[in-house]
């Protein structure tokens, strides 16, 4: 059993914390926020305000917040306050940069450091089975591995620092364009008079198929789990793909990397967003398609 600090109890934190509870460990965690702290409370996590009075006997310290700005704040504050030698995991969706800053931080101050993304959503956070994609040296992937086991399903060690970010906005952006690209194809089987079903039957087995309209597919009818069958809620929320798909084309830019599908799917998403639906589920961006608003 380790001491585990989590800081950050929000809709993903909260319920990784408390499947580390379960687990046996003993986990302290911080939050700003009077209402996360509650709610993991409830779950047997022993909660402060700051992040700074949880850190001090921690094997393993967790990060699990909104951006890079964030996440290198935090880590300032408590790096100089924890343990030598302690495994800092941020598994927050932030920029490259900030990531492999992240880790030089660590190191400077005699800290082992992993990014740590996830995919999975609320859902997977719940059932404990996540998709890490991690960055950092095999020692400390080997140390943080068993915790990380722990809230998720597949850990995949992507290589050095900043890799695991690099993994989860290259994934992302595939999801973004990949789903435009569904949904322009039903929109226009719609005008040529083609059924949901039968394009469904056709492009979920042929060169067309992908994750977008196997598993999300963004009309009502062929996959009855999907967010288009409960009125486009989420979900993965239209604000949190533009904020993947920003992180990607941040990272294009600083690369030199040419992503003209990822930039037109990132301004399109934008456009959606600022017309109200950035709290929707990103398939229903059909809709917005279809309609023309684009
Ligand atoms: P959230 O807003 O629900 O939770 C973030 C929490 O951090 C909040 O409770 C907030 O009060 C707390 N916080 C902010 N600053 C703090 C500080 N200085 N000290 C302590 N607590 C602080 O967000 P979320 O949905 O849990 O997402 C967290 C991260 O996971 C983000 O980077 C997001 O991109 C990523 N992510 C989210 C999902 C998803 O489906 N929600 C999926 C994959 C990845």
């Amino acid at each position: 059993m380790s001491t585990i600090a989590f800081i950050g109890l929000g809709n993903m934190g909260g319920p990784m914390a408390a499947n580390l509870v379960k687990a046996g460990h003993a986990v302290r965690g911080a939050d700003l926020s009077a209402a996360s702290r509650e709610a993991a409370a409830a779950q047997g996590v022993s909660v402060a305000e700051n992040a700074a009075d949880i850190v001090a006997e921690a094997d393993v310290i967790i990060t699990m917040l909104p951006n890079g700005k964030l996440v290198l704040g935090v880590w300032e504050q408590i790096l100089p306050l924890a343990k030598p030698g302690a495994l800092f995991i941020d598994s927050s969706t932030i920029d490259v940069a900030s990531a492999r800053k992240a880790h030089d931080m660590a190191a400077a101050a005699g800290m082992t450091a992993l990014d740590a993304p996830v995919s999975g959503g609320v859902g997977g956070a719940a059932a404990g089975t996540l998709t890490f994609m991690v960055g950092g040296a095999k020692d400390a992937f080997d140390a943080g591995r068993p915790v990380l086991d722990i809230m998720g399903g597949k850990i995949v060690h992507c290589g050095d620092a900043g890799a695991g970010q690099a993994a989860k906005i290259c994934n992302n952006m595939i999801l973004g364009v990949s789903m435009i690209g569904v949904c322009e194809a039903f929109a226009m089987g719609e005008k040529l008079g083609l059924s949901h079903q039968a394009l469904f039957d056709v492009a979920s087995t042929s060169s067309g198929q992908c994750w977008s309209i196997t598993s999300y597919c963004p009309v009502p009818g062929p996959v009855p789990t999907s967010p288009a069958n409960n009125d486009y809620k989420p979900g993965f929320a239209v604000d949190l793909m533009l904020k993947d798909l920003k992180l990607s084309q941040e990272a294009a830019s600083a690369s030199g990397a040419a992503t003209p599908l990822g930039a037109a799917a990132a301004a399109l998403y934008e456009r959606f967003a600022a017309a109200g639906f950035g709290g929707a589920d990103f398939s229903g961006i059909i809709n917005f398609l279809r309609d023309g608003k684009h």
